[in-house]
């Protein structure tokens, strides 16, 4: 089979809820992948983002096949002899009480959003069911329905309808909109990005967490930041906010919790907010199995040990630096923190930006536009100088071919 055939097969018996780029691929290590016919190329994407400590990393992918030989799903109904050291484990390194594991990044914003409406009938004494979250205007949380109910992008929201009440939208990056929003004593938190990642990579003015942080707190709100995308490093630091030395109140983790290797997700919070959700009241059958626990062990102490933020944050700005000094009309800007980047297109003669990464692709680099005209730029961490400078130049040639 060729890689026609196997996009053929997965049109023919596949929903088409995505749009995937013609490329099949077949294997992946480190910053690369390669296709069935065993072309190689940078992955730029890092499966959203997943990927940060590099396909299939060979200390995560030892934890869990040693795992996995011995004993993969429980259930909650029963204690194991793994699921506490990782709950130690990973509420040590955030810094928080308590952790609910669950799977995909979406489940963690159901349960934060959750949590966050218990604590506001139960520690704030809201009225039954008229607690309200602020959310962003261009988030992207995920896909269940209370999500979509909360987005403003009509692709991800329209023809879903009845929709979940209880939010209140408001532009990103503007404090004064939060500030007016949060003077609704019905408010129970504040749901945000650190940077909208899948909006196009935006990233806020500088001080713009903090103060909204601190908005929050004055009026008894909890500041819930959804690290799924910006978490773990990928930003050049741990997490997104500690760029601003803010501590969210509901931390929600995802995507490289895991290293790409299964979904593992992860609400963090302390015990005054975790512990208004009671035996029954939320759970997930896969959430926090044996095996989850110890990939997920294994893909943060591969971030700490080969100091992947560091990484993230000393090539993110060569990255940008280099991309910046591009002479050429098409590219109109480059922004991102660590290694989370844009670069929006100009259109020209009908050429867009996917037209530019089906170009990369056949030079060698993945990567996927995010709307119309912005491309992100992500790769895995442990990506090396050597291999980033090789991979801009790629880019550069790339995007210098349109003209
Ligand atoms: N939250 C953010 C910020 C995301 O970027 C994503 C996925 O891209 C999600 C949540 C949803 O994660 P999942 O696709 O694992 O449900």
């Amino acid at each position: 089979m060729n890689s026609q055939d196997y996009i053929n097969r997965e049109d023919k018996y596949g929903a088409h809820n995505y749009h995937p780029l013609p490329v099949v691929l077949d294997k992946g290590e480190g910053v690369f992948v390669w296709d069935v016919e065993g072309k190689r190329y940078f992955d730029f994407l890092s499966a959203y983002s997943a990927v940060n400590q590099g396909h299939c990393n060979p200390t995560i992918v030892e934890a869990m096949i040693a795992q996995t030989k011995k004993l993969t799903l429980t259930s909650r109904a029963f204690y194991n002899s793994v699921l506490g050291e990782y709950e130690e484990f990973v509420t040590k390194f955030f810094g928080y009480d308590k952790v609910l594991p669950m799977n995909s990044g979406a489940e963690g914003d159901e349960t934060a959003l959750k949590l966050c409406r218990k604590w506001g009938y139960e520690k704030k004494g809201i009225a039954e069911n008229q607690a309200k979250i602020i959310v962003c205007e261009n988030n992207f949380h995920g896909r269940t329905i209370t999500i979509i109910s909360m987005s403003t992008d009509p692709d991800s929201y329209s023809g879903f309808g009845p929709y979940t009440p209880g939010f209140i939208k408001i532009p990103y990056n503007d404090i004064p909109a939060l500030a007016k929003a949060l003077e609704d004593p019905t408010v129970a938190g504040f749901l945000v990005e650190p940077i909208q990642g899948e909006a196009g990579v935006y990233v806020p003015e500088d001080g713009y967490l903090k103060k909204a942080y601190e908005l929050c707190k004055a009026k008894n709100v909890l500041f819930i930041a959804d690290e799924v995308q910006t978490g773990i490093a990928r930003t050049g630091k741990l997490l997104a906010c500690d760029h601003e030395g803010v501590r969210p109140d509901i931390l929600i983790l995802g995507k490289a919790l895991s290293g790409g290797l299964y979904p593992v997700s992860a609400v963090l919070a302390d015990n005054d907010i975790m512990m208004v959700i009671k035996p029954g009241e939320h759970g997930s059958t896969f959430g926090g199995n044996p095996v989850a626990a110890k990939v997920a062990i294994a893909a943060l102490s591969v971030i700490r040990d080969e100091k992947l933020a560091e990484n993230a944050e000393r090539l993110g700005k060569i990255f940008r630096e280099e991309l910046k000094k591009v002479q050429t009309e098409r590219i109109e800007l480059v922004r991102g923190k660590g290694l989370l980047n844009a670069v929006v297109i100009k259109p020209m003669n009908g050429k867009t930006a996917w037209d530019v990464c089906l170009a990369l692709k056949e030079n060698g680099l993945l990567a996927k536009p995010t709307h119309e005209h912005i491309i992100r730029f992500a790769p895995p961490l442990v990506i090396t100088e050597a291999q980033l400078r090789e991979a801009i130049e790629i880019i550069t040639k790339t995007i210098l071919e349109f003209k």
